[in-house]
């Protein structure tokens, strides 16, 4: 059965006892700047595990980089660089504050954002970088790093897939200015719907306290722009659990992706229908979120796999500028618009969207099952 899903969240007796004691209890969620006492637990697991100074839970990933882009004053005249190859979210929480979303290539090796391509596509009106860790791969942070303070312009981490990948030891999500995590039931670990923004700065912090509860600090005394961004008590109280299963989650996860490799390994010498496998490079541990490879005829593997109920999918087979409403967008064509259709080339992000496909390795996933998976591989084609 696990085998049918590429993800799926793991829940057990733990979650299932956290909820009931919150519903017990009746404080549901709390609107005091601090939030309740499972937000708080959840906050603290978070820093704890990603060896960052705050964290600040919200409702989901989505809100958590609006969050982000608030606490930054983000807004209207700005553009923010993306990688177009991600969820649509990304872009659509820069649209929301009001910025223009430019999109940036990526390269082949691990599918994040092409620091190349980055730098050519700032302007004067940048203001921030928006990399995404992709499938748990680690984005080139010294490079954007270097792009970063050159031209003066913040970054936020997009980490809502790449909850306990590090790099240099460093966890994704603590490299720049804030980092954004995402508790949707797909992603490593869940409270539901929900999010957390990362940071080390304690005036960050402070704002983002204030903008996931209308801008206010003590109640009806506004003083920034600010939404209802609080995340449930019983959300909190599942992802607390969830926090505490994590690392046995990732174990798992690259158990079975290291044992998936070895075995792909030995049918894509032969095989050039497959194009490469996921190897993560020196320095980077991933969390194996997505456990991705490219492959020739990939709609023609989904179909076979599926066939034999193995679990696929093509993460994102449509690129964001590529989806109706961003194409519209682009050729509306505004001249002054650095989304119009010059910035629209994007070679590499279109060849990751013709070739991905992402297979189970989650931890419901047995070394059988990993064996299943290679073989339904094997004989796909
Ligand atoms: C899941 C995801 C988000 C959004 O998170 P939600 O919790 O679904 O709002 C943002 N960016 C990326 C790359 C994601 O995978």
């Amino acid at each position: 059965m696990n085998i049918e899903a590429v993800n799926l969240p793991i829940l057990g007796r733990e979650e299932i006892s956290a909820v009931s004691s919150v519903l017990r209890g009746g404080a549901l969620t709390s609107a005091a700047n601090l939030g309740g006492s499972r937000v708080r637990s959840f906050e603290s697991a978070v820093s704890s595990f990603t060896g960052s100074k705050y964290a600040v839970a919200v409702n989901s990933g989505t809100a958590a980089l609006q969050a982000a882009l608030y606490a930054l004053g983000i807004g209207q005249g700005d553009e923010v660089l993306i990688p177009s190859f991600t969820f649509v979210a990304t872009a659509n929480a820069v649209m929301s504050v009001g910025a223009r979303p430019v999109f940036v290539d990526i390269v082949r090796e691990n599918y994040t954002m092409d620091p190349e391509d980055l730098e050519r596509r700032i302007t004067k009106k940048t203001r921030a970088i928006i990399p995404v860790h992709l499938y748990g791969n680690v984005a080139y942070v010294d490079r954007i790093s270097e792009i970063a303070k050159k031209h003066a312009v913040y970054v936020i981490e997009d980490a809502a897939q790449s909850l306990g990948s590090t790099y240099g030891g460093r966890h994704t999500g603590t490299f720049f200015e804030m980092g954004c995590f995402s508790m949707y039931p797909s992603k490593v670990v869940t409270a539901g719907e929900g999010g957390v923004v990362v940071t080390n700065s304690r005036e960050y912090r402070d704002r983002l306290l204030m903008i996931r509860n209308h801008g206010m600090t003590k109640g009806y005394d506004t003083s920034i722009l600010g939404l209802n961004m609080r995340i449930t008590e019983m959300g909190a109280a599942i992802a607390t659990e969830q926090m505490k299963k994590l690392p046995k989650f990732l174990d798992t996860r690259k158990r079975n992706a290291i044992l998936l490799t070895e075995l792909l390994d030995k049918i894509s010498g032969k095989d050039d229908d497959i194009i490469s496998l996921p190897r993560p490079r020196k320095g980077e541990n991933v969390n194996w979120y997505l456990y991705t490879i490219a492959a020739r005829r990939r709609d023609l593997l989904h179909d076979r796999l599926s066939e034999r109920s193995v679990g696929s999918a093509a993460y994102y087979s449509t690129p964001v500028h590529k989806t109706p409403f961003y194409a519209r967008i682009a050729s509306a064509g505004n001249s002054n618009s650095n989304l119009g259709p010059s910035q629209m080339r994007l070679t590499n992000t279109e060849w990751a969207a013709s070739v991905v496909l992402s297979l189970p390795v989650h931890p419901g996933i047995t070394i059988r099952d990993v064996k299943t998976v290679a073989g339904a591989v094997r004989d796909a084609f």
